[in-house]
């Protein structure tokens, strides 16, 4: 990180594609789900896709357990707009088939496909595609082998297992993967991709694995993936979170906000109200926030409870509310624009949001 601009540099990699979409070297840096219903439920995978696209979703990861997965995944390509990477796990065999379909990306295991010359099946099938890999090592499942060499998946377990797809896909002159060694320790996780970033150009996949519940797994998600993103490491992101999906798109959203990563997304900065404040300040910004949720607008949005930091805050932001007894004063690029009622402050905002 470099102190004097307060801006993140990120490391270079090397820019891969997935169906449309760039990813690494200077692309942003994507945001990624998983669904969760069942693959050959089509219309409930595409309605979640669809939601998590709204959400600020820019790739999305579903599973390819079995053939009927396999063969659903047709209809359910069909239906969505962003790239989708098949998850595979175990069966080589599931990867083939799900690259009968126009995926843009499948997702191995390399501790779970078994023998090497299925993992060069996999790395064929993609090559004559053009289709993309993501070596996805994790610590619940790394190889026997390794895990008996170290006794336990630490940072240096992950890496080698890493390293030793990163080589095994290098030799066919397949470049178009990305790799996670994802861990669901955040010291562990911050230690196997600092170490990983340093020995290769791949673009890197973050996440904390199983991250745990909403409010636990963000703030764990958060600093695990945040401290990684702030040292200019990661290309693309995932939290891992034990909820609604939609969940896991907004907290990845708001960690590269947070980190001035993303420019097509609004930043609402609220206070946390006090005995001061003669307006709603909970309600106003969750229902801001609510409302304001996919849009591709690169703004700060300031909702604030009085006089004490709201104006200061409000003039600072693109626009930005400042609480008064039941009405608020309303700035927009520093200058103030109008009084409203409180009863109207949400229409009044969202409303002069939709002109920016
Ligand atoms: Fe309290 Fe006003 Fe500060 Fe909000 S801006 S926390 S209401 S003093």
């Amino acid at each position: 990180m470099n102190l004097d601009s307060a801006k993140i540099i990120r490391r270079p990699t090397r820019e891969i594609t997935l169906g449309g979409l760039k990813l690494g070297g200077q692309n942003p840096i994507r945001v990624q789900s998983m669904t969760t219903p069942k693959t050959d439920d089509v219309a409930a995978v595409v309605g979640q896709v669809r939601e998590l696209e709204r959400a600020g979703c820019e790739i999305v990861r579903i599973t390819v357990n079995n053939q009927s997965a396999a063969d659903a995944l047709g209809n359910i390509l069909k239906e969505v707009h962003i790239p989708v990477i098949a998850d595979i796990h175990f069966d080589y065999k599931m990867a083939l088939a799900a690259m009968e379909h126009p995926v843009a990306c499948v997702r191995i295991n390399p501790g779970n496909i078994g023998a090497e010359w299925k993992v060069l099946e996999v790395v064929k099938a993609a090559k004559d595609k053009g289709l993309a890999i993501r070596i996805g090592v994790n610590s619940g499942s790394l190889e026997k082998p390794l895990l008996k060499k170290y006794g336990h998946p630490t940072a240096e377990a992950l890496v080698e297992s890493a390293l030793a797809s990163i080589a095994l896909f290098e030799a066919q002159g397949f470049f178009n993967f990305k790799v996670s060694i994802k861990s669901s320790d955040v010291l562990n996780n911050y230690q196997a991709y600092t170490m990983l970033s340093a020995k290769t150009q791949a673009p890197l996949h973050l996440g904390v694995t199983e991250a745990g519940t909403k409010n636990y797994g963000a703030v764990k998600s958060a600093v695990g993936i945040g401290s990684l993103l702030l040292a200019g490491i990661g290309d693309t992101i995932r939290v891992s979170l034990s909820t609604d999906p939609v969940d896991e798109v907004k907290t990845g959203v708001y960690i590269l906000k947070s980190l001035g990563l993303k420019n097509d997304a609004p930043e609402i900065i609220s206070c946390p109200s006090c005995g001061r404040a003669d307006i709603d300040v909970y309600k106003l910004a969750e229902e801001v926030e609510r409302r304001a949720l996919g849009l591709k607008k690169n703004i700060k949005i300031a909702v604030m409870g009085c006089v004490v930091n709201g104006p200061g805050e409000s003039m600072e932001a693109d626009i930005g509310i400042a609480g008064g007894k039941g009405e608020g004063l309303v700035y927009k690029m520093g200058k103030p624009i109008g009084k409203v009622p409180e009863a109207q402050m949400l229409e009044f905002l969202m409303s002069e949001i939709e002109k920016m």
